[in-house]
């Protein structure tokens, strides 16, 4: 599936692969409470921290804002990665009809995790399930094989299976993680989504897409995933850091450059091309560019493009570089205040 038609300046919707929603909101967040000096250490004093602050209408806020970024980046399908351990229950409702409201397509997960015991384990695997059983469009969420009890591994592949789903997971990110293969070796399928695979081994004997994300693996410092050498498809996602797939591709072609001075900016657009296997119906939505054409060689190097309009399922989202569904002003405001108020959470945490 191609992504563009160079000659009308148009491209099909854009797909993110890999996001965390709720982290509209973190941007400008109130610094841990020591410097992290590992990766091990960032998604403790950052990242387990902001997720345990968030309540359901800081939710909904953060989505809408980072919904509203993604169609005014030209991005109409998310795959969604999500965690808030103290507001668990209707999480994937919060945003999928935060989504619906902007008018962007997302898959919910809910990533499930023994970090707050058997019985939190429980409840993120019951919120996958009555999320999925209630008709909604997900997988599976797994947070990562390495907070993981052996039991919630194959209880969540089970949950899968059952829906005909796949199921979402961090793998070997960091070297924390460099055990994954040999635990879930037995249990993917090729309808997983392995996200990062930094540390797999090239023979990892694994199924599933891989989904790379090189701004955060940079920013996280834990390495290149060099994804090409894993040999499965390969699709791109922001980690959270916003939603524009162009930027990501950019992004992407430059880290690969870096590694190989052969490569092409045809290798990581395929990488674009490979969210339609995922969200197939973003193929059908529509981004017309300020400029063209949208050629992979010129869009490499081209830092300022944006959406003139965007259509998903033959309705304009975005008109003239604005929203049509919702009002940008304000939720910029709302989610405004309810970064603060996260914030002020934030700071009298322990
Ligand atoms: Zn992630």
């Amino acid at each position: 599936m191609d992504v563009g038609d160079p000659a009308a300046n148009e491209t099909r919707g854009l797909v993110c692969a890999h996001h965390h929603l709720y982290s509209a909101l973190a941007r400008g967040m109130p610094s841990p409470p020591r410097t992290p000096t590992s990766f091990r250490e960032i998604l403790e004093l950052v990242w387990w921290r902001l997720d345990r602050a968030l309540d359901l209408e800081m939710l909904e806020w953060s989505v809408k804002l980072a919904a509203l970024e993604a169609i005014e980046s030209g991005t109409t399908a998310i795959v969604d990665h999500h965690e808030s351990p103290n507001a668990i229950e209707g999480s994937l409702d919060v945003i999928a009809n935060a989504c619906a409201e902007v008018g962007v397509r997302v898959s919910c997960s809910y990533g499930v995790t023994n970090r707050h015991g058997q019985e939190g384990a429980q409840r993120g695997l019951e919120e996958n399930a009555r999320f999925l059983a209630s008709g909604g469009r997900g997988m599976v969420g797994v947070h990562a094989a390495f907070t993981c009890d052996p039991d919630t591994l194959v209880a969540a592949s089970e949950l899968a299976e059952k829906n005909e789903v796949g199921v979402h997971i961090h793998v070997a990110e960091g070297i924390d993680d460099i055990g994954a293969a040999d635990r879930l070796r037995d249990l993917s399928r090729d309808n997983w989504l392995l996200v990062h695979g930094v540390h797999l081994r090239d023979d990892h004997g694994l199924s599933g897409y891989v989904v790379h994300n090189p701004r955060s693996n940079m920013n996280n410092s834990v390495g290149y995933a060099a994804p090409q050498r894993l040999g499965l498809p390969i699709a791109l996602g922001t980690d959270g850091i916003g939603a524009a797939m162009l930027e990501e591709f950019r992004i992407a072609y430059a880290r690969l450059r870096e590694h190989d001075i052969m490569a092409t900016p045809e290798v990581p657009w395929s990488w674009l091309e490979t969210g339609y296997r995922l969200m197939p119906e973003a193929a059908n939505d529509r981004v017309t560019w300020f400029d063209g054409p949208v050629d992979p060689w010129r869009l490499a190097f081209h830092t300022n493009l944006r959406p003139e309009s965007v259509e998903v399922d033959g309705e304009f989202v975005l008109k003239e570089g604005a929203a049509t569904r919702v009002d940008a002003t304000e939720i910029r405001t709302k989610a405004g205040e309810q970064a603060r108020r996260l914030f002020v959470k934030l700071e009298n945490m322990d």
